[in-house]
């Protein structure tokens, strides 16, 4: 068997290694050794027991209010005594966190090929998001193994001349676990937001906490729901707030006169799905509720100035709007009181993936150490 070292600490790395974790566990050539660094501690740890998967090493290297370069130094010196006594064949790293892009270059430096799951993700601007589009570029440079989700995706890569035999098309690992969980039975442990599921008003679902949206913009996005939920008494809106407390700082404030706005605590992922299939629009900053909104037909305005996921604008389901107070109003009014509008950004397209991303990311792991080989890339279907 080939050691497959996975290195996750965030919520969205939780959720889309879940897959990938789950068919390792079920090969006969290749064996997960599942290596959490707890950013996340609390909410990767409900993740984690979503989906029945228990870290097999802790790498404590979060400590609270360290700076990027901090924790870059503790990555890089507090991985390569775990490197060194697991011996893995390969590494896995997931999306654009600092974590990954360090720990790539630790192990690189150690000999261990990487694989970069959610390779060649831009937008295109090295400042924005920050620092996660130079965090994915600079693990790209490093991997031997780019895990792109989409044929977009790929031709990123292919513009910074990685070696086309090293991309492998698998979808996104995000789309395995939103059709596993989307189908299972969920209680909403809120009573309030239990009781939206039996009422007939529009429900609202508002995330936000990228790090380029803290100050003003948050200010903004705050008055543009408070302005919404003052116009309409029957519409509810919910918003599950990240930990972070400056976001909390930032916003809550302004939202906690409206008794129609459900302020609650990060929701346990199966429940923020079964949120998103309640949900009429969605206003979100956040990577992975663009990719999974519109495989549940589900509108997304989304509150950033970039993406560096086109495909679903490209498909009409996802719509860039900014921080702008008014124009937050204005396109959520439009999608709540014009049916046809709304119809036209919620047909349900899978630009992300068919649920197949975890078997042929494991396939292709399989083939970079040489005991396996690939499966047929992902193609999406409309
Ligand atoms: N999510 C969750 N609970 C919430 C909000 C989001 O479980 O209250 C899930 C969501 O379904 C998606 C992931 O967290 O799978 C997205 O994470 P986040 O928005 O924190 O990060 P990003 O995707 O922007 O990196």
């Amino acid at each position: 068997m080939k050691k497959v070292m996975i290195i996750y600490g965030t919520r969205p790395e939780a959720v889309k290694v879940a897959p990938l974790i789950k068919a390792l566990q079920s090969s006969e050539v290749l064996e997960p050794v599942v290596v959490s660094t707890g950013q996340h501690r609390e909410m990767l740890d409900q993740v984690n027991a979503w989906f029945g998967i228990t870290p097999d090493l802790d790498l404590k290297v979060f400590q609270h209010g360290a700076t990027l370069s901090e924790l870059s130094a503790r990555i890089l010196t507090g991985l390569p005594p775990i490197l060194d006594e697991v011996r893995p064949d390969a590494v896995v790293v997931q999306g654009d966190t600092t974590t990954v892009a360090i720990a790539a270059i630790a192990c690189f430096y150690h000999g261990i090929p990487v694989v970069h799951l959610e390779a060649g993700l831009r937008s295109g601007n090295i400042h924005s998001p920050f620092p996660e589009e130079a965090n994915r570029k600079l693990a790209g440079q490093v991997a031997a193994l780019h895990l792109a989700p989409t044929t977009t995706s790929r031709d990123n890569l292919l513009r910074e001349a990685v070696d086309p035999a090293s991309i492998a098309v698998v979808g996104n690992t995000v789309i395995d676990a939103l059709h596993w969980t989307a189908q299972q039975e969920v209680a909403f442990s809120d009573d309030r937001i239990a009781h939206l599921a039996e009422q007939e008003g529009d429900v609202v679902l508002l995330t936000s906490h990228r790090r380029e949206n803290l100050g003003d913009p948050m200010r903004r996005i705050g008055q543009a729901i408070a302005q919404l939920a003052d116009e309409r008494p029957g519409t509810s809106f919910v918003f599950p707030v990240h930990k972070n407390p400056k976001i909390r700082a930032e916003i809550l404030p302004i939202l906690h006169p409206y008794p129609n706005v459900i302020v609650c605590e990060p929701l346990d992922y199966a429940e923020f799905v079964h949120v998103q299939k309640l949900a009429k629009v969605i206003l979100t900053d956040s990577g992975g509720v663009q990719e999974e909104a519109p495989s549940l037909g589900k509108p997304v305005l989304v509150l950033r100035e970039n993406t560096e996921r086109p495909e679903a604008v490209d498909a009409g389901t996802v719509r860039l709007i900014g921080t702008d107070t008014t124009a937050i109003v204005e396109a959520t009014s439009k999608l709540l009181d014009d049916p046809e509008a709304h119809r036209r950004m919620s047909q349900a397209v899978n630009p992300y993936g068919d649920g197949r991303a975890a078997e042929r990311s494991v396939a292709a792991i399989a083939e970079l150490l040489g005991v396996g080989a690939r499966l047929p890339e992902f193609v999406p279907h409309h």
